[in-house]
């Protein structure tokens, strides 16, 4: 912390994107405070392996991954904290970070708070999750040993949590709603080879059934979902003891709205050196990347938010906050 009780620099958000802008901050000597969130790691922490993150040939888990972030942030001084940030205050200078435990300010602030997999809003989706329906096959695969499930997508998350599931699922029927996939080549090539793997082209999910869970003790269980042909406007009820979503992802930006500029779909807009709308808040990784949105690139913005930031806190010590507002100019903000 610097004069005043002021934190140089509050990263918010703990993905990859979060943990590079702590590391290469830290190695400026701004002792960034990161706090984490209630999901630690962010989605990478839900991934079973990680193949293409440089460095690691062999691959390897995405928890490993993110303890190693981990690691290296602190390692050269970055301050990880285990908090919730519930509200922001960037209208004034220091901008005011407010957490579970507490109010902080900083001089500058890096949101990394990413994306959450998005929902399919079908009719016994909310009820039976947890009972059968998940976003994540990392976690719950292992409940799925020899039976049969469903995957609803058709991007590279679909079909890479479709192979894991695979490990444990006799059959995984792919559910998309066209009749390509959009997933990477090297995923589909492996997808389509893999003998327990079946689809249905062209093909949505109208409802999610479940039987049990009527009062008398028993949790519901999934037992099928009502699946539409597109092509034939025919329904019908497709046996499955669960039910895989992977549809995409929302931005976490409801703690910015009236804060920052955000766009129609949810994202933060920042230029091309990852300045938001607000002078000293930069945002990086899935908060702002509706495209590239893999664990190096939102690694690679960390970085260059913090080096952006560091520019920034650089110019703060001979100016006002105003002063160097004003120099910045207006943001040019750009769609990814
Ligand atoms: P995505 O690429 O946006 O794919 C979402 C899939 O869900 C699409 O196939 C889409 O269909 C379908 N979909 C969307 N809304 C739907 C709805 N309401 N009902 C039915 N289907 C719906 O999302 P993602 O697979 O989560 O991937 C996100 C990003 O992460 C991508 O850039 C991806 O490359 C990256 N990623 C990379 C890896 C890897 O490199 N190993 C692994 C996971 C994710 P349409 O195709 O018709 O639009």
């Amino acid at each position: 912390m610097s004069q005043n009780n002021v934190e140089q620099m509050i990263i918010i958000g703990s993905g990859p994107a979060g943990y590079t802008a702590a590391l290469y901050a830290a190695r400026a000597n701004l002792k960034p405070l990161l706090f984490t969130g209630n999901e630690i790691g962010g989605q990478v922490a839900i991934t079973y392996e990680v193949e293409n993150y440089p460095g690691f040939p062999e691959g390897l888990t995405g928890p490993e991954l993110v303890e190693k972030f981990q690691q290296q942030a602190e390692k050269f001084g970055a301050r990880i904290e285990y908090d919730w940030v519930q509200e922001v205050d960037f209208s004034r200078h220091p901008f005011v970070v407010r957490t579970a435990n507490g109010e902080h300010k900083a001089n500058a602030v890096i949101v990394t708070t990413g994306a959450t997999p998005r929902k399919l809003d079908v009719p016994g989706e909310k009820e039976y999750t947890g009972f059968g329906v998940s976003y994540c096959g990392t976690c719950d695969g292992f409940f799925f040993r020899g039976k049969e499930v469903i995957v609803v997508g058709g991007g590279d998350s679909a079909i890479e949590e479709g192979i894991f599931l695979t490990k444990f699922a006799n059959k995984v029927t792919v559910v998309h709603r066209r009749d390509e996939l959009r997933a990477s080549k090297i995923l589909q090539d492996r997808a389509f080879s893999n003998p327990k793997m079946e689809w249905k082209w062209s093909t949505v999910v109208e409802r999610i059934n479940a039987a049990g869970g009527d009062g008398n003790g028993t949790p519901p269980k999934v037992v099928s979902a009502t699946l539409k042909d597109l092509k034939t406007g025919e329904s019908y009820d497709f046996p499955a003891d669960g039910v895989f979503v992977f549809v995409g992802h929302t931005p976490n930006s409801e703690l910015f709205r009236g804060q920052l500029t955000i766009d129609d779909a949810g994202y933060v807009r920042t230029d091309r050196r990852y300045h938001t709308s607000v002078p000293g808040v930069f945002a990086a990784g899935e908060i702002q990347d509706p495209v590239f949105r893999q664990v190096v690139t939102s690694a690679g913005q960390g970085a260059g938010a913090a080096m952006q930031a560091e520019k920034f806190l650089g110019e703060l010590e001979a100016q006002s906050y105003h002063e160097v507002a004003a120099e910045h100019g207006p943001t040019v903000l750009v769609a990814m």
